[in-house]
């Protein structure tokens, strides 16, 4: 099923994302963990993508196993930074021959020291959806950034950058995580000022370990306000405590999503069915997935 037709549900929706193993050693747990979320009967999985390229088999596979063995719909990201325009294609014909439907088209981030971009790459992410929109009847969503991506320095350029994007034929949005739902109403209000006009998913990373948050800040630029640090501070040294108190924050912040008329959210399980299976009983009353 494409997932633009998902999102026409006016109800609300919860999907998951999972990501690959890094090697062929981690596969039997991560599909366990797949198993598990797919239990839960997300509306959609997401399965990320290896900036470098290398996992990109094993992303292709896992897509292919949640939509034709566990019966759910998936969502395959694609980037495009580290790998030649021949596999990149090579990839797009592996995921047509595979049925799958619905592809994430991402740039990736700039590996440090790299002669980004060498002449046989896309540039932007822009490109590769104008790629994969040539290529076949692919449902195609993008990435985009509430609190702007850490590359462009004036949001507006941001906002005008990703109405390029999705004029090149993008059907939906994905967000950054954010932790602050105001931020993301604003940037909702902002793009659609911009005439960007594809639905569009916040994507919600409930955050479990306190050391997780600073690697997770220092790699998005996100803002945490003072109500999240006051959690870290009281309880990121507790696992225990810091799961929960994780797990309850990203609720909140769901429940104030559709609350204020969203009715499809996108969780960072990060491939912890505990933590995807605690949101979904939280919200057992209120999601109306299937
Ligand atoms: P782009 O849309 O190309 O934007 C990148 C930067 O270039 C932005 O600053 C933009 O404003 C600027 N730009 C775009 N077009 C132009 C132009 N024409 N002229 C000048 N500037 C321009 N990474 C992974 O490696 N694997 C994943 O699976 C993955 N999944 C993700 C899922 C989501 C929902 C999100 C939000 C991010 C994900 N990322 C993933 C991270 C993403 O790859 C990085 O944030 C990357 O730096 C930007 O990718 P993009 O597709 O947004 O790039």
């Amino acid at each position: 099923m494409k997932i633009k037709d998902i999102l026409q549900e006016k109800t609300p929706h919860i999907s998951f994302e999972v990501f690959p193993p890094k090697t062929d050693a981690g596969f039997a747990s991560v599909l366990s963990a797949t198993e598990q979320i797919a239990a839960l009967n997300p509306s959609y999985m997401s399965i990320t993508y290896g900036a470098g390229g290398g996992t990109s088999k094993n992303t292709v596979n896992i897509a292919s196993y949640i939509k034709d063995k566990l019966g759910v719909t998936s969502l395959a990201h694609l980037t495009c930074v580290s790998s030649t325009k021949e596999h990149v294609n090579r990839v797009i014909e592996e995921l047509k021959k595979q049925g799958i439907e619905n592809i994430l088209a991402l740039r990736g981030d700039i590996p440090k020291d790299s002669d980004f971009p060498l002449p046989n790459q896309y540039k932007y992410a822009s490109e590769l959806v104008a790629e994969i929109r040539s290529k076949g009847d692919f449902c195609i969503g993008a990435a985009c950034y509430p609190e702007g991506h850490v590359d462009t320095e004036h949001k507006n350029d941001d906002i005008h950058n990703l109405k390029t994007k999705v004029d090149c034929g993008v059907d939906f949005l994905t967000t950054q995580m954010f932790f602050d739902n105001p931020i993301f109403y604003n940037f909702l209000y902002r793009i659609r000022e911009a005439g960007i006009e594809v639905p569009v998913v916040p994507g919600i990373m409930p955050i479990t370990k306190g050391s997780q948050m600073k690697r997770t800040l220092e790699m998005s630029g996100t803002v945490l306000p003072q109500r999240f640090r006051d959690v870290l501070d009281r309880f990121g040294d507790d696992p225990k405590a810091m799961q929960q108190a994780g797990i309850a924050y990203a609720t909140d912040q769901i429940i104030d999503l559709f609350a204020n008329g969203i009715n499809h959210v996108h969780v960072y399980s990060m491939n912890n069915p505990d933590v995807a299976r605690a949101i979904m009983h939280n919200l057992s009353d209120i999601v109306k997935n299937g």
